[in-house]
């Protein structure tokens, strides 16, 4: 990491390093210029704590996790969520269905539904990421943090591997849990986008209500594409 990318997790302000080494094992955390308190407490941490933090929703933590260490998971975070996402729609759309047909048209088909389930999800993500980061940056003007604010708002999505119990115990959720993912997934969201830009409350829930809404319209039109094209399949 370059000087100066440290920020104080109290105050946000720039800091130089997080702690100093005086060699003979002696540490001594940074206190920060600007509140005097130590610059990231975090780092004496054990991690269960920060991620109980992070849960919490705290504002500290969240600018521990992405503006003091170099945490990158979140493509392979993004990617494990979507799988799981996929496989809980298609999985939806055979749960009424026993069927033990080993024709391979219908397991090819099916196959080919799971791959248009996990494009779908796919587009939602990226039309809600879009969404919310295209006002940000007509609100805010030129966001110098693009690549940062991608990283946030991928990170903060962590609280979709919560839909690992519903993908293990197949159908053993409800739409109230499902939607309880949701709104904890959008907190999260809205908590990173406030601490990326240091912006008010209300700036980042407008953002994340915009990218919740062209991740809504996205979902409409991609399914009535898909009805379409699969009504013309059932034509030909
Ligand atoms: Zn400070």
């Amino acid at each position: 990491m370059k000087k100066d990318d440290f920020r104080c997790v109290e105050c946000n302000e720039e800091a130089p390093e997080l702690h100093r080494d005086y060699r003979n094992g002696i540490l001594k955390i940074t206190i920060c210029e600007s509140c005097h308190k130590p610059v990231d407490k975090y780092i004496e941490y054990d991690p269960v704590i920060i991620l109980i933090d992070a849960i919490l929703c705290k504002a500290q933590a969240f600018r521990h996790i992405l503006f003091n260490t170099n945490l990158n998971i979140q493509w392979k975070l993004c990617v494990f969520c979507l799988l799981c996402e996929a496989y809980l729609r298609w999985s939806r759309l055979h749960g009424s269905e026993q069927s033990n047909d080993p024709a391979d048209f219908i397991r090819y088909t099916k196959e080919w539904e799971f791959y248009s389930m996990f494009a779908l999800a796919a587009l939602e993500l990226l039309a809600f990421c879009g969404g919310a980061m295209g006002f940000l940056r007509l609100a805010v003007g030129k966001t110098p943090e693009l690549r940062l604010l991608l990283r946030a708002l991928l990170l903060s999505c962590y609280g979709k591997v919560l839909l690992i119990p519903a993908v293990i115990w197949e159908h053993d959720y409800s739409p109230l849990c499902l939607g309880l993912i949701k709104l904890f997934v959008l907190t999260s969201n809205l908590q990173a986008i406030r601490v990326i830009l240091n912006c008010s409350r209300l700036l980042s829930m407008v953002a994340v209500f915009v990218g919740l809404l062209s991740e809504v319209c996205v979902a409409q039109a991609s399914e009535k594409t898909l009805a379409n094209v699969q009504d013309m399949w059932m034509l030909h």
